[in-house]
């Protein structure tokens, strides 16, 4: 069945230097053909060898030239699509874009569906679904850890790894399934206590990939930090540290950031994406008290939290009240004002915790301590634990979704084994493991699940 050729503006949709209109499809040499010329005013697209590129001008259809352009081409199947490829690099005026856009749809184009050109290199085999889905992680990525984790999943880390597994898989399902169908010559005796262990080692690697997906989400999207302290012991200043300008309002009257403040910042390639809550403290004022709540609510939410203490004077029982709301979070506290005489210390607050906390000495108006708050966070977050090269990040939910699922299967197998059950119900587990694992890299999956996952993508790509 012969397919459409698609056409789409593949850049930004604002003025810029330059814009690509891409063209995939069985006629875009043909399309491009009918509406460029070259300095000599001739038609000769199709005949130009692939991978080149070529100076030309872009014609409407009485023949006006419209604008000067470079025209690439690419032929099937050496192309993002693997059908023939021609890109149009054009001046980047909204206007000039829109036209020759108009101009090659007028020639035979249909305008392309969000995402259509990688679903198409997905339909057409060269990438599988996985890869198809890095490809908008690398658009989407914030940080280098998005990007480099994207960047392995576009190789085909996360690929070869289902593959692999679900080889392992298919092999038990076949041997089971011979062994009943020819029980005179393939024998299962002791083979359940095969499986099992073949079961188990499956088992680990899945449980390993699943629990990459909390670092691996923490890393992609950031960790949701939240600073908490009583009023006035120095939080927005410390904010404004970290993001550098005066954003949060620093004042001397306790309580006055009543709202929550969020901010995005990179610190040495994580991403923080911190909440500065409005004093936490017991409180009459019904515009603070709703401040307060909502303070509470994101303090359950949060991955880290930042618990900033005056340490020019002593702790009193709201700071006792924030302790016991942190007690089982992951924190950091910070002893402020350490430039002033200092009553409370590291010492004191350990005392209040039962596991060891990472405290820290600093001083907002002498800018003392970031470096180790810094450095503190990179520990807690990254050391040893980010290689970009062997280890594959589950960061994508539909991914882990489907890891569950394969995972659940598995621990089925590994029961009906211990339970004694005949082989067939292994082979069922084992079934639908696969065919779980085989959702990841788009061999299990519908077309409405395929459309789902395209129709995110950008126009364009
Ligand atoms: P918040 O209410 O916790 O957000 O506290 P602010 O950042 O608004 O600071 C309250 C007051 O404490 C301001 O006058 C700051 O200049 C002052 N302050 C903040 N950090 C320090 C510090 O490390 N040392 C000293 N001496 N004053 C500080």
């Amino acid at each position: 069945m012969k397919t459409s050729t698609i056409a789409a503006i593949s850049t930004a949709m604002t003025n810029s230097g330059i814009a690509i209109i891409r063209i995939s499809g069985e006629e875009a040499i043909p399309i491009v053909h009918s509406v460029f010329v070259n300095k000599k005013n001739q038609k000769c697209l199709d005949s130009y060898r692939s991978h080149t590129i070529h100076y030309g001008y872009i014609v409407d259809e009485k023949g006006v030239s419209v604008d000067e352009v470079m025209v690439s081409v690419m032929k099937a199947p050496h192309s993002y699509t693997m059908e023939d490829i021609v890109e149009i690099n054009c001046h980047g005026g909204v206007y000039i874009v829109q036209k020759i856009m108009e101009i090659v749809i007028h020639a035979g184009a249909r305008a392309a569906e969000p995402g259509e050109f990688t679903k198409r290199a997905f339909l057409n085999g060269r990438i599988d679904l996985s890869r198809a889905e890095a490809v908008m992680d690398i658009i989407s990525s914030k940080n280098e850890f998005a990007l480099q984790s994207s960047m392995q999943m576009l190789k085909g880390s996360l690929f070869h790894l289902i593959k692999n597994i679900r080889e392992e898989i298919l092999y038990e399902i076949a041997f089971i399934e011979s062994a009943l169908d020819d029980p005179e010559h393939i024998s299962l005796e002791n083979y359940p206590e095969k499986l099992h262990e073949k079961s188990s080692s499956l088992c680990e690697k899945l449980k390993k990939l699943l629990d990459s997906a909390h670092d691996g989400k923490l890393l992609k999207e950031g960790i949701q930090t939240v600073i908490v302290g009583k009023p006035n012991v120095g939080k927005s200043s410390f904010l404004n540290l970290l993001i550098g300008d005066e954003k949060a309002i620093v004042t001397d009257i306790a309580g006055t950031t009543r709202d929550i403040l969020e901010e995005t910042i990179s610190l040495g390639g994580i991403t923080l994406n911190i909440t500065d809550t409005a004093g936490i403290r017991n409180t009459d004022d019904i515009v603070e008290k709703i401040g307060v709540e909502r303070a509470k609510k994101v303090l359950e939410e949060a991955d880290l939290v930042i618990y900033m203490i005056d340490a020019s004077t002593p702790i009193d029982e709201n700071d006792f009240d924030i302790i016991h709301m942190i007690a089982d979070k992951k924190a950091i506290i910070l002893l402020n004002k350490s430039d002033l005489d200092v009553c409370v210390t590291e010492e004191e607050i350990g005392t209040y915790f039962s596991d060891n906390r990472k405290i820290i000495r600093t001083s907002m108006t002498q800018e003392e301590g970031m470096d180790c708050f810094t450095k503190t966070v990179k520990d807690m977050f990254l050391e040893g634990k980010i290689s970009y090269n062997d280890e594959v990040y589950i960061t994508n939910i539909r991914h882990k979704e489907a890891i569950k699922d394969a995972y659940e299967s598995m621990l089925q197998v590994k029961k009906s084994i211990e339970n004694s059950m005949p082989e067939d119900f292994y082979s069922i587990d084992l079934m639908s493991a696969y065919a779980s694992l085989g959702t990841i890299i788009g061999e299990e999956v519908g077309e409405d699940l395929v459309n789902e996952i395209f129709s995110k993508f950008c126009m364009g790509k």
